[in-house]
């Protein structure tokens, strides 16, 4: 296995961000090596790259961002049990200690010494990232939900989750107020929706897009941020029945969003600061919050233990975070999108779902985006040159398989298999190795003339698919993956 990797790597604080071939990380113990397999763009990158993550400034440069990731296993470290290789998880981007006294609390989401990938330690903006700590926060990805699905639940619907849902206590019936319709506050928007029965929601922001986008997910009304403060809160009064909304959350951070939400809250309701401040303090009316009972609430990422959960509203079909996925790039493409918020951020994210530069395919992994997995109904070919395909037969199965004659497509429905080859019956890989009769692939690429090797080659699943050696197709199923 290769000792290196592609990744983006800066090496100095708003400097330029390149794909450079990094040494590759081994798994730590109690940890995982994970190959990357989907990666999220987030303004928390941003904020990292231009030096006001502390975390990153303590770690030192160089450095690789990219903590919204999924991606499959491929090396166990030292003691851990809960994991397989192979098996496909997803990261929280907290990775809470357990050792601590907030972890004895069991409140990992204020855990004392947090690691954190693309901040404590180099995170997913590789081919390959080493997580700690896997057994007590990382998750296995249901079978109906993507790499990308899992990404996409990044840091802004964990951390909406558990803003609106557990520190806001939202309930059947409420109605809740979001400040900043960014990538935060329209998960929110989402996430009531989709956790809490009857709900109603309402959506302030001074972006006309950001209000359009948060009706399209289902909010009851959104009030223009721009017509000012006045405006807002009368508004919110107005559809409330002059009550104030149950439950407020600030996602935006600003001193505004901040004191509007604290405002817009109803006698006995609970306000929640999600959004991270930045720039001007809030001025608050405190007296109100303490004649009126009004609960201001911090809130934090989500907890690990809570990651199941919204996973397997994803894989119900309840929650959508691909929704909030505006485009699929490749390693370069996203260290420049990450550049790109210089200028500001898009409001749907950027997902990383190409990490190997100029491979089409791989054999050996399969599909990087996970979506032949667990099926193959969408499979389809690309081109994929002769010599490539005979590197790779030779790699993978020189010293140990052996096959009878027959020669398939390469399989890539199962991560931690390689090329596949039979003669009759099942396509599987139990070939007798002791079996002098045998040969392995390799040999039968190097020694048969190409037009009988490609009689070898037979058919794949229910289709038939004679290839020529010349141009032998590799299976994919992403059309994604067709591109040079
Ligand atoms: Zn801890
Ligand atoms: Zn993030
Ligand atoms: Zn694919």
């Amino acid at each position: 296995m290769a000792t290196t990797m592609r990744a983006a790597v800066y090496g100095e604080f708003s400097g330029p961000i390149s794909i450079q071939e990094v040494p590759k990380p081994y798994a730590p113990v109690g940890g995982l090596l994970l190959r990357v397999k989907a990666c999220g763009v987030c303004r928390s990158d941003y904020h990292g790259w231009k030096g006001l993550d502390s975390d990153i400034v303590q770690h030192g440069l160089p450095f690789t961002p990219g903590h919204e990731l999924s991606g499959v296993v491929v090396k166990l470290g030292q003691g851990t049990t809960k994991f397989q290789v192979g098996d496909r998880v997803a990261v929280p981007f907290i990775l809470s200690c357990g050792n601590c006294r907030q972890c004895a609390r069991s409140r990992p989401t204020i855990c004392e010494g947090q690691a954190q990938p693309g901040f404590t330690f180099p995170g997913g903006f590789a081919e390959f990232v080493a997580i700690p700590r896997a057994d007590r926060n990382c998750s296995l990805i249901p079978p109906k939900v993507s790499f990308v699905q899992a990404a996409a639940l990044g840091c802004r619907l964990t951390t909406a989750f558990r803003a609106v849902m557990q520190q806001g206590r939202l309930k059947a019936g409420e109605t809740l107020a979001v400040f900043g319709c960014g990538g935060l506050g329209l998960s929110a928007v989402m996430v009531a929706l989709a956790a809490a029965e009857n709900v109603r929601v309402l959506a302030v922001d001074p972006s006309e897009e950001a209000c359009k986008k948060a009706l399209e997910l289902g909010a009851w009304h959104a009030f223009d941020a721009k017509e000012g403060d006045e405006y807002v809160r009368a508004k919110v009064a107005e559809v409330t029945a002059g009550f104030g909304a149950d439950v407020t959350v600030d996602a935006a951070g600003f001193a505004k969003s901040c004191e509007n939400a604290v405002w817009c809250t109803r006698r006995g309701g609970r306000m929640v600061q999600v959004g991270l401040p930045h720039g001007e303090e809030p001025r608050l009316p405190m007296a109100r919050v303490a004649g009126l009972e009004i609960e201001i609430i911090g809130s934090h990422g989500l907890a690990a233990t809570d990651m199941p959960l919204l996973l397997s509203m994803v894989a119900a079909g309840k929650l959508q975070p691909e929704k909030l996925v505006e485009r699929e790039v490749n390693l370069e493409d996203g260290a420049k999108a990450l550049e790109d918020m210089e200028k500001g951020s898009a409001l749907g994210m950027t997902m990383i779902t190409n990490f190997k530069g100029k491979v089409v395919v791989d054999p050996v992994d399969g599909c990087w985006l996970g979506r032949c997995s667990p099926g193959q109904g969408q499979l389809r070919s690309a081109p994929f040159a002769a010599e490539s395909f005979r590197a790779l037969i030779d790699k993978v199965y020189k010293s140990a398989s052996t096959v009878r004659g027959g020669v398939s497509s390469p399989q890539l429905d199962r991560a931690e298999r390689g090329f596949s080859f039979r003669s009759q019956g099942p396509l599987d890989m139990r070939m007798d190795p002791t079996d002098a009769t045998l040969r392995p692939a390799a040999w039968y690429v190097a020694n048969l003339p190409e037009e009988e090797l490609e009689k070898h080659i037979i058919e794949l699943g229910e289709e038939v698919h004679l290839l020529s050696i010349q141009g032998v197709h590799a299976m994919t199923c992403c059309e994604n993956e067709l591109k040079p």
